[in-house]
């Protein structure tokens, strides 16, 4: 029987049960019965690649309620060339700016969306950075439901809103940060106006834990030493953390890597408390970054976070707006991989432990980059010269011969 779980008391609740945090306040996550689940390398063989090729871990089983716009089956890059420059042995990126909306929100909605349709919900909701309404706002159209978008004024890159206004949400720009936006988008789900798709629903986390699952397959199933992941609202990690757990207790893998979390500086509860060997965060006010997209100062999976990092025997780490710029160009330039700078910190974040040391070199690494660079051209554009103009050929001809 699959169940949504406190994470605090245990207490138990039904999959087809609206819930979004236990009746002692507890966050909730979704068990399974992994000790009967009979599963191989051999049973996802044949099947097409993406979320639901796992479809055994997942907790919608009628497959006619399955919303899918071919999310997950991302690339993994080997980095040669970072490799040579941060002088690591062997380093890999996995691109989630490639799923259909841009960002690896898509793995979360799919099985978001589709447990809300087996539920028969009409109206969904989410706040967000940005990405989450992108994403959302798509799946719940493909589903036929209403959409619901609260968006941190004037904050959201420019990709995002287009998507979400494109897709047909209905967006409103709350006067006020995202924790803020959050709160008022929780209060709408309490009184059931809509179905709440942030990450506090453990059911999108579920989609997210095929992260995990994917880099063990495309790594032929020798897992990495470390995984480095961007952290906002602290959703993914946890979730990529769960995918990895769940492939070890059933057999399918036979280490586990050590979860890595990377915040902004203006926006890093979460360090904060991991330096502090503390089990939870003080809400960090104002917080401020480059990075949209992890502009966030009340993390609702704090908990989880600090738990993954912990049991893994992982880290967490804080990196300027300037190294998150720095490491953004850095893989444009010497990789080809284009992603919106939240993403960058991931490598940022990988630079600074080096030279910390407290990565190793000989470390078999996977770099998360969580979002596609066209997601915020401004900040792209504001990184670069402005393009030269020119009149006639002797102008190009002047320009390209210096
Ligand atoms: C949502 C998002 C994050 C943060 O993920 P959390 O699960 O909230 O920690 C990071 N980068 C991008 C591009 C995102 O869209
Ligand atoms: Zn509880």
């Amino acid at each position: 029987m699959i169940k949504q779980k406190c994470i605090e008391c245990g207490k138990e609740y039904n999959v087809d049960e609206i819930v979004y945090n236990c009746e002692c306040g507890g966050l909730l996550e979704i068990v399974y019965d992994l000790e009967n689940l009979e599963v191989s390398r051999e049973t996802f063989k044949n099947r097409e690649f993406g979320v639901w090729r796992y479809k055994e871990f997942l907790p919608v089983k009628d497959e006619n309620k399955i919303i899918s716009l071919k999310e997950g089956n991302t690339p993994l890059y080997r980095c040669k060339n970072l490799e040579e420059i941060f002088g690591v042995k062997e380093l890999y990126v996995k691109h989630e700016g490639a799923n259909p909306t841009g960002s690896f929100k898509d793995r979360g909605m799919t099985v978001g969306v589709s447990l809300a349709n087996t539920l028969n919900i009409k109206s969904v909701g989410c706040a967000s950075t940005g990405n989450t309404s992108a994403s959302l706002a798509a799946y719940s159209a493909k589903a036929g439901m209403n959409c619901i978008v609260l968006l941190p004024e004037g904050k959201v890159a420019l990709g995002k809103l287009a998507q979400a206004m494109f897709y047909g949400a209905k967006v409103l720009e709350v006067m006020g940060n995202f924790d803020y936006a959050l709160e008022m988008v929780r209060e709408l789900a309490n009184k059931k106006y809509v179905y709440l798709l942030n990450s506090v629903n453990p059911f999108r986390l579920e989609g997210q834990k095929t992260i995990g699952f994917e880099i063990a397959e495309q790594l032929n199933w020798d897992v990495p030493d470390r995984v480095i992941v961007p952290v906002g609202n602290a959703g993914n990690i946890s979730a990529i953390w769960k995918g990895f757990k769940e492939f070890y207790k059933t057999g399918l893998i036979d280490s586990l890597p050590k979860m890595t979390g990377i915040q902004a500086e203006g926006a890093n509860p979460i360090v904060r408390a991991f330096k502090k060997g503390k089990e939870d965060i003080e809400p960090y006010p104002n917080p401020e970054t480059v990075a949209t997209a992890i502009r966030i100062g009340n993390p609702v999976n704090a908990k989880k976070a600090l738990r993954a990092i912990y049991e893994s025997k992982g880290y967490a780490e804080d990196v300027s707006d300037e190294e998150i710029l720095n490491a953004q160009k850095l893989l444009a330039r010497k990789e080809g991989i284009f992603v919106e700078p939240a993403s960058a910190s991931s490598i940022a974040g990988l630079k600074k432990l080096l030279e910390e040391g407290i990565i190793d070199k000989d470390e078999k690494i996977v770099c998360i980059t969580t979002g596609h660079g066209l997601k915020d051209p401004d900040a792209a554009i504001r990184a670069c010269e402005k393009p030269i103009k020119v009149k006639n050929i002797d102008d190009i001809l002047k320009i390209i011969s210096n």
